[in-house]
C-alpha cells in the first residue's frame, strides 16, 4: 500500500483552542505520522501515512473539531514522501504567533464540571478548575503569544502533577495556559464592606450571607457581578435601592436549564444558545405565573438568564439554584474587575466581596442576546464573543481603528479582513467609562499589535469618542475620517450580512448626528459600505431642550400635539393633556416658538416616547429606551391593524408624516380602545410604513435588499413585523445577527466604510 504525504493548512479560530492536540490525537488513531505547528494563518500539518487514514482523518477532524474551534477553510497539497517516524506538536516562533488571535473566555466544560463535582477527583470544588477547553482566556492575558507568561497566571508556578498535566499532549490540559490546582493555583477570599478578610470557608459562608439576603460582589471571569438571592423581593429592592436602578432589568444566573423553564418559556435554539460555551445572557420570554419577584424586570415580558460559567458561579448555584447577577458597577460606570479598587468602587452597594487573587487583565461584561428568527441576535456582543474577529469581505492592508459613538458604545481596530470588535465599554459620559475607553483602546492596539494608520469618528462634534479619536489622530498624525452614524449604523449591518453592493438601508433610532446639523433618527437610505444618500426621513419636528427632553418623554409627547393640534392641544379630552405640568409646558413652548435651544429632530426613537407618554405608559424614564420599551412590552400580539402614516413625495427626499398617526391614536384613546390594541396598531403601522418606503425606493432605483439596523431594531416585534411584510412584497431582508443593531455596532459599521474608502 502506498502512503501519501501532504501538507494541510487550516485557517479561522484554530488556535489557543486545543486544535493541536486534537490534531495529535487523531493522527495518531489513523496511524498518521509527521507535524503540526501554529502560524501566523492558522494551523498547519505536514502529514504522511494511507491516503485513505488521511482522508478518514480529515473527515473525522471537520466533524469534530474542538469545541471552541471554527474552521474557515482547508487547503491541502501533496509533497514527496519524507518518511517520519512518529507525529509531533511543533512549538512556534514567537514572531509568528504574534499574529495570531486569542480565543474569547469560555464557560466550564462538562469533563471540568464533572471533575469539580466528583468528590474523589483531586479538583474536588476547586474554584480554578479548567482546560484546554475552557475557562479564562482574553481577559486574563496581557499580551500575545497566548501563553502562561503573558497571562496574569505568570504569578503561580504550575506543582509537579500539574506540569505534568500541561506537557502531555495525551492530557485534556495538554498547553491550557491557567492550568492550575488547590496546591499551586489561585484561592478565594471573602471581604466584608470594609475589604476585610473573614475567617471561614470564603464560598460557605457567601452562600450563607446570600440567603440572608445580603448582596455580595462577586468577582466572575471579566469583572464583578452584585449577586443576591433571586427569590428575595427584599434584598433585590435593597439591591436596586443602593444601585439607584428602580426599573432596569437585572440579570439571572440559574443553576440548568431545568430551573430556567420554571419561570420562563424556552425552546431549543434558545436552549442552544443559553448552554453555548459562550454563556451570554439570553432574553426570554416569562411565564404567566412564576415565582420570581416582579421586581427583577418590571414592566418586562422577558427575564435575562444565564447559565454559571465558572466553576465557583456553579459552586453558588449549586447551594441557591437562581441569583440575581448584575454587573457589578455604580449606575453608568464601567464593571470593577480589580481587587484593589473594588471595594471603593462597590462602597455603599456590597455587603461582601467574594474575591480571588487571579487578575482580570482586561474587563469584559456579560455579553446579552436572543433568538430572532431562529437565529441569536447579539445586543451587546462582550464576554465569550469579544476579541473573536468578524471578516469584512472586502479587506484593506491599512489598519483601521474606528471610536463608535457615545451610548453602548464600542472600538473597533481592522487588520485585512479581520475587523476586532471591542468588548462593551458603555456610556463614554463619564470619567472612569473614558478611562476604561482608553485603556481598552491602548490594550487592544498593542495585544494585537496592529498600529492603526486611519482614524475613523462619528459625525457628531460633541461625543467624547469624536473628540478623544480626533486627539488621537492628531497626536500620531494620522488620517481621519468622519462618519455620518445612520450610515454607519447600515455599513454594520452589510458586514453583519457580508453584502457589498447598495441596500434600502433603513436606520432607525434615537440620536445620530445629521450633516445638516439636525438630530436624525429615522432614515431612509441607499447605501453601500462606500456611500449613502438620504432618500426619506421622519417629518422634523422640534427637540426643545436637548437631553432632558430624552429623560422626560412627556414633553415629546406635547411637542407631537402642540404640532399637530396647535395651542388647542390644551383642551383635548385624554389623560395625558389633563395632567400636563402648564407651568413646564409653557416653558417648553416659548423655547419652540422663539426657536431656541430647540434643533430639528427627525428620531424614530423620540416618537415612541411621544406615544408612550400620551397612552400614560411612561413620561419620565430611569433607563435609556425605557419608554419605547414598555410600549412594545403591552402590545397585544398577532395584530393586524394598523395606523398609516402618510409619505410626501419629494423630488430628493420623501417626508413620512406621523400626523395622521397621532390623530388616530388621540382618537382611540377618546373611544377608549385598550393600550394593548393602540400600542399595537402604532407597532405594525411602523413596520407598514418600512414596506410602504422601501417599495417606493425599488421602483426608483430597482433595488431589492433592505437592511434593517438602528437602536429601534432592538424592538422585536417592530422587527419581526417588518421583516414578515417585506419579505410577503418580495424583498430580501438583512437584519443583524452577529453585532448589534444598536450603537455597539457603530465602531465596526465605521471601520468597513474607511476599509472601501480607502481601497483604492
Ligand atoms: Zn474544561
Ligand atoms: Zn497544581
Amino acid at each position: 500500500m502506498d502512503k501519501e504525504r501532504r501538507k494541510i493548512e487550516i485557517k479561522g479560530i484554530v488556535q489557543g483552542v486545543g486544535f493541536r492536540p486534537t490534531v495529535y490525537r487523531l493522527a495518531n488513531e489513523y496511524n498518521l505520522k509527521g507535524i503540526v505547528f501554529n502560524d501566523s494563518k492558522g494551523v498547519t500539518l505536514d502529514i504522511e501515512g494511507d491516503p485513505e487514514n488521511i482522508n478518514s482523518f480529515l473527515e473525522e477532524l471537520k466533524k469534530n473539531p474542538p469545541p471552541l474551534s471554527n474552521i474557515e477553510e482547508i487547503k491541502s497539497e501533496k509533497l514527496p514522501i519524507k518518511d517520519f517516524h512518529e507525529f509531533k506538536i511543533i512549538e512556534s516562533e514567537e514572531s509568528e504567533e504574534k499574529t495570531t488571535l486569542v480565543s474569547p473566555d469560555i464557560s466550564t466544560c462538562e469533563d471540568c464540571k464533572g471533575e469539580f463535582l466528583n468528590p474523589k477527583d483531586r479538583r474536588y470544588l476547586y474554584p480554578f478548575i479548567n482546560c484546554t477547553n475552557c475557562g479564562p482566556r482574553f481577559t486574563i492575558t496581557e499580551e500575545l503569544p497566548y501563553d502562561r507568561r503573558n497571562t496574569t497566571m505568570k504569578n503561580f508556578e504550575m506543582c509537579e502533577k500539574c506540569r505534568t498535566e500541561y506537557e502531555n499532549p495525551d492530557n485534556r490540559r495538554f498547553h491550557a495556559q491557567p492550568n492550575a490546582c488547590s496546591d499551586c493555583g489561585p484561592h478565594l477570599e471573602l471581604l466584608d464592606s470594609e475589604g476585610k478578610k473573614q475567617r471561614g470557608n470564603p464560598i460557605n459562608k457567601a452562600i450563607k450571607l446570600l440567603k440572608k439576603g445580603k448582596i455580595i460582589a462577586v468577582k466572575g471571569l471579566g469583572g464583578f457581578h452584585l449577586a443576591c438571592n433571586a427569590k428575595d423581593i427584599k434584598a433585590i429592592q435593597t439591591l436596586r435601592e443602593r444601585k439607584m436602578r428602580p426599573y432596569k432589568p437585572l440579570a439571572l444566573m440559574a443553576k440548568d436549564l431545568k430551573v430556567i423553564s420554571e419561570f420562563v418559556h424556552i425552546r431549543d435554539k434558545e436552549k442552544e444558545l443559553t448552554s453555548s460555551p459562550r454563556a451570554p445572557i439570553v432574553l426570554l420570554k416569562k411565564k404567566e405565573k412564576n415565582i420570581l419577584p416582579d421586581n427583577i424586570a418590571p414592566n418586562n415580558n422577558f427575564l435575562g438568564f444565564m447559565l454559571p460559567y465558572t466553576p465557583l458561579h456553579i459552586l453558588l448555584l449549586e447551594n441557591l439554584e437562581v441569583l440575581v447577577m448584575t454587573s457589578g458597577n455604580k449606575r453608568d460606570e464601567p464593571i470593577a474587575f480589580d481587587n484593589q479598587d473594588v471595594v471603593l468602587r462597590l462602597e455603599g452597594i456590597a455587603d461582601y466581596f467574594l474575591v480571588h487573587n487571579r487578575d482580570i487583565w482586561i474587563q469584559a461584561d456579560d455579553s446579552i442576546a436572543r433568538i430572532a428568527d431562529d437565529k441569536p441576535l447579539l445586543l451587546r456582543r462582550s464576554r465569550g464573543y469579544s476579541p473573536q474577529p468578524i471578516r469584512c469581505p472586502i479587506g484593506n492592508e491599512k489598519k483601521i481603528i474606528g471610536f463608535g459613538a457615545h451610548k453602548h458604545n464600542t472600538f473597533t481596530i481592522s487588520r485585512e479582513d479581520e475587523i476586532f470588535v471591542s468588548h462593551y465599554i458603555g456610556e463614554t459620559d463619564n470619567i472612569e467609562t473614558i478611562k476604561a475607553f482608553e485603556r481598552g483602546i491602548k490594550h487592544f492596539i498593542n495585544f494585537f499589535d496592529i498600529p492603526p494608520d486611519i482614524a475613523v469618528v462619528d459625525l457628531h462634534p460633541e461625543y467624547q469618542a469624536t473628540k478623544f479619536g480626533k486627539k488621537w489622530a492628531f497626536e500620531n498624525s494620522k488620517p481621519l475620517i468622519e462618519v455620518q452614524h445612520h450610515h454607519a449604523h447600515i455599513a454594520s449591518c452589510l458586514l453583519d450580512n457580508k453584502i457589498e453592493e447598495k441596500v434600502i438601508g433603513v436606520a432607525w433610532d434615537g440620536t445620530g448626528y445629521g450633516t445638516d446639523g439636525n438630530i436624525w433618527g429615522g432614515e431612509f437610505l441607499i447605501a453601500d459600505l462606500e456611500e449613502y444618500e438620504r432618500k426619506a426621513h421622519l417629518q422634523y419636528i422640534p427637540l426643545p431642550g436637548g437631553d432632558i427632553t430624552v429623560k422626560e418623554p412627556w414633553r415629546m409627547g406635547a411637542v407631537y400635539l402642540y404640532d399637530i393640534f396647535g395651542k388647542g392641544f390644551s383642551r383635548l379630552d385624554i389623560d395625558f393633556v389633563k395632567a400636563l405640568d402648564k407651568k413646564k409646558w409653557y416653558v417648553i413652548q416659548n423655547m419652540i416658538d422663539k426657536r431656541v435651544n430647540s434643533p430639528f429632530t427627525s428620531s424614530v426613537g423620540r416618537l415612541f416616547d411621544a406615544v408612550s407618554s400620551i397612552l400614560g405608559i411612561r413620561s419620565f424614564i430611569n433607563y435609556q429606551g425605557q419608554a419605547a420599551i414598555e410600549l412594545e412590552m403591552i402590545a397585544k400580539e398577532n395584530g393586524e391593524e394598523f395606523y398609516k402614516f402618510d409619505i410626501i413625495k419629494g423630488i430628493k427626499t420623501h417626508i413620512v408624516e406621523p400626523k395622521k398617526v397621532i390623530e388616530s391614536i388621540v382618537d382611540d384613546i377618546k373611544k377608549e380602545i385598550p393600550k394593548e390594541s393602540i400600542s399595537s396598531k402604532f407597532h405594525i403601522g411602523l413596520a407598514e410604513l418600512i414596506v410602504d418606503v422601501s417599495v417606493l425606493l425599488r421602483e426608483e432605483t430597482r433595488i431589492n435588499k433592505v437592511c434593517l439596523s438602528g437602536g429601534v431594531f432592538q424592538n422585536i416585534i417592530l422587527r419581526n413585523e417588518a421583516t414578515k411584510r417585506l419579505r410577503k412584497e418580495n424583498f430580501k431582508v438583512y437584519n443583524h445577527n452577529k453585532l448589534p443593531p444598536n450603537d455597539g455596532g457603530i465602531s465596526a459599521g465605521q471601520v468597513a466604510i474607511a476599509m472601501k474608502r480607502f481601497k483604492k
